[in-house]
């Protein structure tokens, strides 16, 4: 089949197939029509060819599913694409696989004045479940620095690192990290959580904005192939932004983009809030490929990395109870800035004092300048949101931004650690909908999978490869529920509901077409489902072979 979108936006063409609208209006249509990148007509064959004009192109499509174009609510896209180059540790089984990666990464790269990794990588399952040293790292790497990061919360460094750092014996914790130390009070080259490993990360020279552009473009084309149109991609410098804005200008932005400026709450609190109040712009400004988010702001750190602000010490760590990455007066602060000031919030809350703390403030600066028009977010909400939790957010209008494919993900370590009861209740994503709150759905890619489609099927089936079992069948969600989170209420979470998410006319034309309709076919069988075709605003960004 020649491309029949390709320029066609005036003359439009016209899909048939069964087509999922998530419309509540009309579930179901057997066609819908195309022009000038929106959706025209949407009902039968008829209706869509009316619309399309009597010469113009019908897409046919034999069995499976035609579904809104998926978006993804807590995807970081750039550093996705980034992380496929750098050392990449995800497949790591032991420490020797750690040494012998970063050696071979070393001797590919001897132009690279720093080693870093990509943070998708775990220790727990390893015969010996703990981080390498900065001496196991200079047996593999002695002379030039070497830093590996783990999902955003966890540095490790080797000698030549903790050097040009100035990091040594008498050097103090930071506020809200922590250098972990031997017997002998040295610096062991582990470093948890940002105020600690940024000492670090500072010195590693920024990849440069070419290479940040490639490693975007690459990736859309990965997540258009994975039937992904949207992300909301959290967490952003203003430079960042800036690499978005350029790809944007230039017509190369396909994957529509709602970023999220990082709050670095490391900064000090007053400095921060002129920051961010010198921008002008606020959460809404821009356009349906790209626009400005909420600000995002980090509460807690990782639920396997032991920094998640827990209620009670990890069960396998007596004393331990997490980290406050944010101090809360400095987060009250943020978040009525926010409130004022007509920008949303999302905050990364894991465990569930985070999240106790985090609605805590959202209640008391809603008593005084109203949040629920600026949707504010939790995301994670992982370990274990409370019914309360589910109350006050469903009170104050406040979403959760989800990601079954963690779920999924860290379930091998997650069991372990807190038995497969407490765990099944860890995303309780039915508990939050019950309960009458919005729930976006989503993958934390790099950290984890980002294909849309893993996700949709964890959250029906809850089913964990690992164990061969399902675990916590009590929060599973049917299919049609599970495609909102990706589609519908996804789009409200990114402010785009009206025009996004839904198979309707006057809404922009991305959609995907599957090849199982998830809502039909046997539970298990959705992660299998191929995507198709793939369109963004009426155009083919995605087609597999032999269609
Ligand atoms: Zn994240």
């Amino acid at each position: 089949m020649t491309d029949p979108t390709a320029g066609m936006d005036a003359r439009g063409y016209v899909v048939r197939g069964n087509v999922i609208t998530m419309d509540p209006r009309r579930p179901r249509a057997e066609a819908f029509a195309v022009r000038d990148g929106r959706f025209a007509a949407v009902g039968s064959v008829e209706e869509a060819r009316a619309q399309a004009g009597p010469r113009a192109r019908v897409i046919e499509l034999d069995g499976g599913a035609v579904v809104p174009g998926l978006i993804d609510t807590h995807n970081h896209m750039l550093a996705t694409g980034l992380q496929r180059r750098v050392i990449d540790l995800s497949e790591c089984q032991s420490i020797a696989d750690i040494q012998r990666t970063v050696r071979e990464f070393a001797e590919r790269t001897p132009e690279a004045a720093w080693l870093t990794s990509g943070k998708g990588w775990q220790i727990e399952t390893f015969p010996e479940p703990r981080y390498p040293t900065r001496y196991e790292l200079d047996a593999a790497c002695p002379d030039r620095p070497v830093y590996l990061n783990r999902g955003g919360h966890i540095g490790v460094v080797n000698s030549v690192a903790l050097a040009r750092a100035g990091i040594g014996r008498d050097t103090p914790d930071p506020d809200g990290g922590r250098i972990v130390r031997d017997g002998n009070g040295e610096p062991t080259g582990v470093l948890l959580e940002p105020p600690a490993f940024n000492l670090v990360e500072r010195l590693v020279p920024a990849p440069s904005r070419e290479e940040r552009k490639a490693a975007l473009r690459d990736i859309q084309r990965a997540y258009h192939a994975a039937g992904l149109c949207g992300v909301i991609e959290p967490g952003l410098t203003p430079d960042d932004l800036s690499i978005y804005q350029e790809l944007w200008q230039s017509g190369e932005l396909s994957v529509r983009t709602v970023a999220m400026p990082l709050a670095q709450t490391d900064d000090d609190p007053e400095r921060l809030l002129a920051k961010l109040g010198a921008w002008g712009v606020r959460t809404g400004f821009g356009d349906s490929t790209l626009k400005l988010g909420g600000i995002k702001v980090f509460m807690d750190g990782g639920a396997s990395l032991g920094t998640a602000l827990m209620r009670e010490p990890f069960p396998d760590e007596r004393c331990n109870c997490g980290i406050q990455v944010t101090h809360t007066d400095t987060f009250h602060r943020i978040a009525e800035f926010c409130a004022v000031h007509g920008w949303s919030l999302g905050v990364h809350a894991v465990g569930g004092k985070a999240i106790d703390i985090t609605l805590a403030v959202f209640a008391e600066v809603d008593a005084r300048h109203p949040i629920r028009d600026l949707r504010f977010s939790i995301i994670h909400a992982y370990l274990w949101p409370s019914e309360d939790n589910i109350r006050t957010a469903r009170r104050l209008g406040v979403a959760v931004a989800t990601q079954p494919t963690m779920q999924y993900n860290f379930a091998p370590i997650l069991v372990k650690r807190f038995g497969p009861e407490a765990f099944g209740r860890a995303t309780p994503i039915r508990s939050w909908l019950e309960g009458g709150v919005v729930v976006g759905g989503g993958s934390d890619s790099p950290v984890n999978p980002y294909p849309p489609l893993l996700g949709l099927w964890h959250a029906v089936t809850r089913h964990v490869d690992e164990f061969a079992r399902v675990i916590g069948p009590q929060e599973a969600i049917a299919p049609e529920v599970a495609l909102a989170l990706y589609t519908r209420d996804a789009a409200w979470l990114a402010f785009s509901e009206n025009e996004r998410g839904m198979i309707r006319p006057g809404m922009l034309a991305d959609w995907v077409a599957l090849s199982l309709d998830p809502t039909a076919c046997a539970p298990m069988a959705i992660r299998d489902a191929a995507v198709h075709l793939t369109a963004v605003g009426g155009h083919l960004v995605h087609r597999a072979p032999g269609y």
